[in-house]
């Protein structure tokens, strides 16, 4: 062994030493629960991919409780009609949504943290682990997009939750991300805040466009959200990128209130 190996042999058993004394002095609490972050191993291939993608660390432990409660519904029950209530004279009524979880439990309890609590690294895990559900289930396509925030959302957050789950999706499934083909027309109401379904459709029709540097003729291209509820935002989304030549568009979103009624 030359005298510069050993050094390095010393120095990475030292850190290792230094890290085992710090981690138990200073134990690292689950980002979501605020209990102990106990996933150990289970959770390292994430910090792996963190890293080999962003070259950063996630800054994210999650418990192995939390950890477990992401686990998808079966794989025969993650497609669904994009619209909840589907409507006579929908141009494209058989738009599909991939959705692996259902919108409640811990699930429900992270969200607001990624929205309101500004962790885009959340939203970043969470799209992780969509990507991996839709590539154990081979869903193939030219091109991801995520649904885009408006202008004003975007300065308040300071990112936009649904590209940070579409670009590890798009690394995870090896399809090409473009975080700049949609854009809103116009600052839109949160669908939560509106209860009746012609207020919704109100709301969002005609929302998107696609930015004209953009040819989507013949591509099959996958527009990404967070939170599904009524998915007339997603279906909305979806009619701007037909518009644009998109020879056909899948919609996929993290979690959704849809599962209990895809029996
Ligand atoms: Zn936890």
């Amino acid at each position: 062994m030359t005298c510069s190996n050993a050094l390095r042999g010393g120095i990475s058993l030292v850190s290792s030493y230094l890290k085992e004394t710090l981690d138990f002095m200073f134990p690292k609490s689950c980002s979501i629960c605020g209990r102990l972050a106990d996933a150990g191993d289970r959770f390292s291939q994430y910090e792996d991919f963190s890293l080999a993608l962003s070259g950063n660390s996630s800054g994210l432990q999650v418990c192995g409780k939390c950890l477990s409660s992401f686990a998808p519904c079966e794989h025969d029950k993650r497609w669904f009609l994009c619209l909840s209530d589907p409507y006579d004279g929908d141009p494209f009524p058989g738009l599909a949504l991939y959705l692996p979880l259902a919108y409640e439990g811990t699930v429900k309890r992270a969200m607001p943290a990624v929205k309101f609590g500004k962790k885009a690294y959340l939203a970043r895990f969470f799209g992780c682990l969509l990507g991996s559900f839709m590539k154990c289930d081979s869903v193939h396509a030219d091109l991801i997009v995520p649904v885009p925030l408006s202008a004003q959302r975007l300065k308040e957050r300071g990112f936009n939750q649904a590209a940070e789950m579409a670009k590890p999706a798009s690394a995870i499934l090896g399809i090409p991300y473009a975080g700049d083909v949609l854009y809103r027309n116009r600052n839109t109401h949160r669908q939560t805040e509106l209860k009746g379904t012609l207020d919704r459709i109100a709301n969002v029709t005609g929302a998107f466009g696609v930015s004209e540097e953009w040819d989507l003729t013949g591509l099959t291209v996958i527009v990404v959200d967070d939170v599904v509820t009524t998915g007339f935002t997603l279906h909305e989304a979806a009619v701007a990128l037909y518009e644009a030549g998109a020879e056909k568009v899948l919609c996929a979103a993290f979690a959704g209130n849809r599962q209990a009624n895809n029996d």
